[in-house]
């Protein structure tokens, strides 16, 4: 389940839709990687091959604002690591890494998107950009296209539906004709979600097969009602600095070129949380203060990554309920307001890490 800030409306639309199971075959998400929109096609089918929807529906209220599966069962665990067998998803990829990290991209994307849900198809390509040129652009090919259509002709795994997302449709180019057809009759149980930052960089034989959702840019005053845990780690934007990013989220939370630093984030952000479910004890302590001073000597950019990261994870953790993951967040802001002065731990987070085991005794 990835945080997407905003959308609203298509989101509330997309619950109706489920609730109702009056599901469209073909969609188009058009706007910028800045909203989050491959971030929101994940969510979707998270809730749609999720195994126990969530019965809390009903529109209106605000924690169903929030289009999502219920994260604990077997279906949406394979979710959070993109490894459901139902789920295919097509993305660009530059020629050069093709064949040696073809294997690896799907594993690259989970993990950069978990650390910014509104990862940008350049930051995602750059990764592989081993050899630092500059300007190239990833590519959707033919055979691309041969593995979506024998994707969708198989039947489903898990014996229900099946989605294939493609992320940056637009670049499928000419190869896009071939899959009109499978858009004209599609298998029965089939979502495509197609995503492009304009839907007019789309064929209009695609377009007319499709239902069209436009990603929209997100009012300062929608933020006002958040957790801060729904940032991520991050402090809370100003309006200004949500001006400047012109009301586009994936602009307030763009990370500097970070070349590399996912592996590491993520094994930071591990290493946290672990400790923290553990109770506090001498040797927690003293790991949590190492992990403090990893953290407090590393990077500004990746400081932030794997606070993001572990917020997210935090979320994901399945021995944990809803309170525990919010107190988990809740530490983990903190911890990230206090890096840079010290990094003994200060009685606040210790209060707040007892307390957390308390309630899990209960
Ligand atoms: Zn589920």
């Amino acid at each position: 389940m990835y945080t997407v800030i905003g959308q609203n409306k298509i989101q509330s639309t997309w619950n109706n839709m489920l609730a109702s199971g009056q599901i469209p075959h073909a969609m188009v998400l058009s706007g910028d990687d800045g909203y989050g929109g491959l971030s929101m096609a994940l969510n979707l089918v998270e809730a749609l091959l999720c195994q126990t929807p969530r019965n809390d529906m009903e529109s209106g209220t605000k924690a169903s604002s929030l289009l999502q599966g219920c994260g604990h069962c077997p279906s949406c665990k394979k979710m959070s690591d993109l490894s459901h067998p139902d789920l295919h998803v097509a993305f660009p990829m530059l020629t050069a890494a093709r064949k040696k990290q073809g294997q690896k991209a799907r594993g690259v994307l989970n993990t950069m998107l978990k650390a910014n849900p509104y990862l940008s198809v350049d930051t995602f390509l750059n990764h592989f950009n081993t050899e630092g040129k500059k300007n190239v652009a990833g590519n959707i090919t033919s055979e691309d296209v041969k593995q979506i259509l024998s994707n969708l002709t198989l039947s489903s795994f898990a014996g229900g539906w099946k989605a294939q997302i493609i992320w940056h449709a637009e670049r499928l180019a000419k190869e896009s004709n071939k899959l009109l057809k499978l858009l004209e009759e599609p298998p029965p149980q089939t979502l495509f979600v197609l995503i492009a930052p304009n839907h007019k960089q789309l064929l209009t034989t695609i377009l007319s097969r499709c239902q069209l959702y436009q990603l929209k840019p997100v009012a300062y005053s929608e933020l006002t009602h958040l957790d801060d845990s729904l940032f991520n780690g991050s402090p809370r934007p100003t309006e200004n600095q949500w001006k400047m990013a012109q009301h586009i989220p994936g602009k307030v939370f763009e990370q500097e070129e970070d070349h590399g630093q996912h592996e590491e984030a993520e094994q930071l952000a591990k290493e946290l949380l672990d400790v923290l479910a553990q109770p506090p004890s001498s040797t927690s302590i003293k790991r949590l203060e190492l992990s403090a001073k990893k953290l407090s000597s590393a990077a500004a950019t990746l400081q932030h990554k794997t606070l993001r990261y572990a917020a997210h994870l935090a979320e994901d953790y399945h021995k944990t309920d809803k309170m525990m993951r919010g107190e988990l967040a809740s530490i983990l802001s903190l911890i990230a307001l206090e890096l840079g002065q010290s990094v003994r731990i200060s009685t606040r987070i210790m209060g707040l890490w007892l307390n957390l085991h308390q309630k899990i005794k209960l």
